[in-house]
């Protein structure tokens, strides 16, 4: 049996029957399961707003979008962004017109706080923070830098379903976080996402922008006599089509039930893989940030010889995966191509090891002895 890095595990009756309700009420687009699921996330969370999105690609260029627009940036101002991480977050700048300027990594694999303060130019306006696998980092600092120097905080949280930060669930301190319900994430829908905001005002702008800019409140204003117009509206912003649907949300809505114990499990498959590579030579884990409780998205390891280890893990039907190259090698950020040796160097040697639900100790046990030998 091959072993692959990503397996989803779906709840299938369980989903089954929240998908029947939205059928056999006629309700399978916005609304219903959508509201539903959002007041379980708030709940989860403990974030006081968050709008379900058809991706957390969507709700990242949402958050862009809106910040643009709030705060009067013009085009070509800068953003401070990871060039390790999925291009989603650094393409969702160039959407806005606005210029990923990439900072170097620490050995959390997230933004080295050091390096943004030397990124910071006039024209810096936010900074974009990915929590990769579910680590914090040096997320702390990277807070007090935005504070100090007046910098908008996006967060990137699409691996961080489940993470704690100081205590609390990670989202509360950045001005806009995203989350991603993507297949493979660790609270897989099929494509989704949410958007949470810290404040009202811009929670309820983001629900206008991600369905067309359309408002209904807009035409209310001005019209005393609202009963008989309901089906009238008014656009006042060139919104996107963003907006997640109920059938979606009826798959997220049962997999949240299971979040803390999946995140559980894949915590214990980390500590057993910490156990059994100790022996392993010349290899190296990622370790979790000290005030981080991580949701464990992946199992992260620098090893020498990277291409060659995974063509012999290959060999062996163990499908492990690399998250992520340097996004400064892609023809679309080769203009930064130089600047962040730190990223460089781990592009060339993470390795992500099989970490999913049907994962058993037993193949863990296989992949660290035919890691083992592919490096020593
Ligand atoms: C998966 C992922 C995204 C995109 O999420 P979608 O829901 O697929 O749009 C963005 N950033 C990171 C770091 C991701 O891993």
């Amino acid at each position: 049996m091959p072993i692959n890095v990503f397996v989803p595990k779906f709840h299938t009756e369980e989903i089954l029957s929240e998908i029947r309700e939205c059928l056999d009420k006629g309700w399978t687009g916005m609304g219903f399961k959508t509201i539903e699921f959002e007041n379980k996330w708030k709940e989860y969370t403990g974030l006081p707003f968050a709008h379900f999105l058809n991706s957390n690609t969507s709700g990242l260029h949402l958050a862009v979008h809106q910040l643009k627009m709030q705060n009067n940036w013009n085009e070509g101002d800068e953003i401070i962004t990871t060039p390790i991480t999925f291009v989603s977050t650094n393409h969702v700048i160039l959407y806005e017109r606005l210029k990923p300027v990439f900072a170097d990594v620490d050995q959390y694999l997230c933004l080295d706080p050091d390096d943004v303060v030397r990124k910071i130019t006039p024209k810096t306006r936010a900074v974009m923070y990915v929590g990769i696998g579910g680590n914090t980092g040096q997320y702390g600092r990277i807070i007090e830098i935005c504070k100090k120097h007046k910098l908008k905080l996006i967060l990137d949280a699409a691996h961080m379903a489940g993470t704690k930060f100081c205590g609390k669930h990670i989202g509360h301190e950045a001005d806009v976080s995203v989350f991603s319900y993507q297949a493979v994430k660790n609270l897989p829908s099929a494509d989704s996402g949410m958007i949470c905001f810290n404040d009202e005002e811009s929670d309820k702008l983001v629900r206008q922008l991600s369905w067309m800019g359309i408002s209904k409140d807009t035409y209310q204003r001005f019209n005393k006599n609202e009963g008989s117009y309901k089906w009238r509206y008014d656009v006042p912003n060139l919104g996107f089509k963003y907006h997640g649907n109920s059938v979606v949300a009826s798959i997220a809505l049962v997999q949240l039930k299971y979040l803390d114990e999946d995140n559980l499990y894949r915590n214990l498959l980390a500590d057993n893989y910490i156990n059994l590579l100790q022996k392993t030579p010349n290899l190296k884990i990622v370790s979790i940030a000290p005030d981080c409780v991580s949701s464990r998205h992946l199992f992260q390891v620098l090893v020498p010889n990277r291409d060659n280890v995974i063509q012999t893990l290959y060999d062996h039907q163990i499908y492990p995966g690399v998250h992520y190259l340097d996004n400064t090698d892609y023809i679309m950020y080769h203009y930064a191509k130089g600047t962040c040796p730190q990223a460089e160097y781990y592009s060339e040697h993470l390795l992500s090891l099989p970490l999913h639900l049907n994962l058993t100790e037993t193949d863990q046990q296989q992949i660290v002895e035919v890691l083992f030998n592919a490096i020593k």
